[in-house]
Parts: structure tokens; C-alpha cells; sequence
């Protein structure tokens, strides 16, 4: 998978979040792969093979977590 460059990242959320409650660039969340805290600011985008934009873990490619494995604490 190839890495997007993203300029607005919160925008990008907006847009692309897949679900209703769009987390804030500053907030916090848990990766369930790598099991690791992250700032929601530090997501990176990667294009699959089939032309997806997917919104993945910070430590991605070294963690295959994706959005859906974020996890919000507390
Ligand atoms: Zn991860």
C-alpha cells in the first residue's frame, strides 16, 4: 500500500470517517493491533491495491491496524 500525504487531516475526517462520532486531531485513541496510545493527529492514509483510501494506524506499515481498530479509552 502506498502512503497519502494528507495537508488537512481534520477535514480529512470529516470527509472520510467512517463512523459518527469524528474524533478531534488532539484526542486520544488506542490501537487494538500494535496495542499502543496514539494522537488521533498522527493517523496516517494509505491507498490499498484496489484504490481504497484507508485511515491507519500511526505505526502503520509496522502495525496493520486500520480506524476500525481504534479504540477510544475510557
Ligand atoms: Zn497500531
Amino acid at each position: 500500500m502506498q502512503e497519502i500525504i494528507i495537508q488537512d487531516k481534520q477535514r480529512y475526517l470529516e470527509l472520510r470517517y467512517p463512523f459518527s462520532s469524528i474524533p478531534l486531531l488532539m484526542e486520544k485513541r488506542y490501537c487494538m493491533q500494535c496495542k499502543k496510545e496514539f494522537v488521533v493527529e498522527k493517523y496516517k492514509v494509505f491507498r490499498s491495491e484496489e484504490g481504497r483510501e484507508v485511515i491507519c494506524c500511526p505505526n502503520a506499515p509496522v502495525c496493520n491496524g486500520t480506524v476500525l481498530d481504534w479504540y477510544k479509552n475510557g
